[in-house]
């Protein structure tokens, strides 16, 4: 055994984390259909107006405004109706004074029309219109160009494609859009110990769980998972899984991080890398360690489930979001009574799972081997060092997982 002889706080840790976190350069061009949640790696420009030209933005009539001037109910104008006009459809007509051309919303303007009177504001008897209201010039017509001017900045470098700019590309006329890659992460789990779910357990086997955890959290946020099989507790065999996965933008290991004496990722870290740090000041997930192989950032995450997955939402979401050029994550936090008493440890800063229930937040949190005190939970408060005891009712802000 190795004791840690020291943790850092946690600040300390993402903050050493944070500085290591370098946003890909890569790029790639996706079909606008499945670029929802991905992030602009260049300015797109808009080629040409949109709307391309003036359309009615109501049913109605087309008219000069001028000839409906005065008009209400109690002194109605009457128009002549010429023709008809839908979306999709050419303007054939144009219109002059006392005329008029019915419109449907989206069809284009006609030329000599200069507003759109809507159709509750008309009776209509044959060809003859009766004017019930006056419109101004320009009413009820969206021109050309007022959406999208051509020339103008649909999305920028760096933005979210929300599903409103993905929409602006597509009013466009774009087919396709440049974004960064998702930032690879290996996961590596380790341990004699596990197995893949869907084989047979042996004597002393567990089914692994971090590999699938640590996918679901990094795809949540931006990254692209790529777990290898789990590598014994053994140097070389940890070795070989390490330069298997030296060129992806991020590793993770899991397992074998703490001070046992199979505990070997830290053995092969402080070999092959520079270690930033091993142990930090927080329950769950004291055991982790940071550290670079030739420029690639590499966590090794302590094998508890829920020791593992706490850390992956604390360090790794924060730096796979940063590599994948996307805003911090702003979970949902909920103000809520405590429903009942938690003994926390003093000396660590703690993530204490919580379950909402009732209006109240009810502690959720096992112990770090059992992932239930992960998957029974909506969320987790926060246990400040130097506090070792929260009182049932005290108000907690949970911090929401999804
Ligand atoms: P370690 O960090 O390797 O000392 O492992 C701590 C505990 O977590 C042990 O009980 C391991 O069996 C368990 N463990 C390690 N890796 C995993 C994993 N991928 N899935 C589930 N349990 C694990
Ligand atoms: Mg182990």
């Amino acid at each position: 055994m190795r004791p840690f002889t020291k943790t850092i706080p946690f600040a300390d840790a993402l903050a050493m984390v944070m500085r290591t976190a370098k946003p890909v350069a890569r790029q790639e061009r996706v079909p606008i259909a499945e670029a929802g949640g991905r992030v602009a790696a260049a300015d797109v420009r808009a080629a040409a107006d949109v709307p391309p030209f003036a359309r009615a933005a109501m049913d109605g009539y087309a008219v000069i405004a001028a000839d409906t001037t005065g008009a209400s109910s109690d002194s109605p104008r009457t128009l002549v109706c010429v023709g008809r006009v839908f979306a999709g459809q050419n303007a054939t007509g144009s219109i002059g004074p006392g005329c008029c051309i019915e419109i449907a919303t989206g069809a284009p303007m006609p030329p000599g029309a200069d507003a759109v009177l809507i159709v509750e504001e008309t009776s209509r008897d044959g060809d003859t219109i009766v004017v019930r209201g006056a419109v101004a010039a320009g009413q009820n017509i969206g021109r050309q160009g007022t959406d999208i001017a051509a020339g103008a900045t649909v999305v920028r470098r760096d933005d979210v494609l929300t599903p409103g700019r993905i929409g602006a590309l597509a009013a466009a006329g774009l087919t396709h859009v440049d974004v960064f890659a998702r930032p690879s992460v290996a996961v590596v789990s380790t341990g004699d110990e596990l197995v893949a779910p869907g084989r047979p357990l042996a004597a002393g086997q567990i089914y692994e769980v971090n590999r699938y955890t640590i996918a679901a959290v990094v795809t949540r946020h931006g990254a692209t998972a790529r777990a290898l099989a789990s590598s014994a507790d053994d140097l070389d065999r940890l070795g070989a899984s390490l330069d298997a996965v030296l060129t992806d933008d991020v590793i993770v290991f899991s397992g074998g991080s703490s001070v046992g004496d199979r505990d070997l990722v830290r053995t092969l870290l402080d070999e092959r890398g520079t270690m930033l740090f091993h142990g930090i000041a927080v329950r769950p997930g004291k055991p982790t360690a940071f550290a670079t192989v030739n420029g690639t950032p590499v966590f090794g995450m302590p094998g508890n489930p829920t020791s593992c997955l706490s850390n992956a939402y604390m360090l790794l979401v924060p730096f796979v979001r940063a590599l994948a050029h996307l805003p911090p994550w702003r979970p949902t936090q909920v103000t809520l009574p405590l429903a009942r008493r938690i003994a926390s440890v003093a000396d660590r800063h703690q993530f204490y799972t919580v379950k909402i229930e009732n209006g109240r937040a009810q502690p959720a949190f096992k112990g770090s081997g059992d992932i239930t005190s992960m998957a029974d939970a909506d969320g987790y408060i926060e246990i400040p060092i130097g506090t070792d005891a929260l009182e049932e009712g005290t108000s907690v802000v949970v911090t929401c997982f999804e």
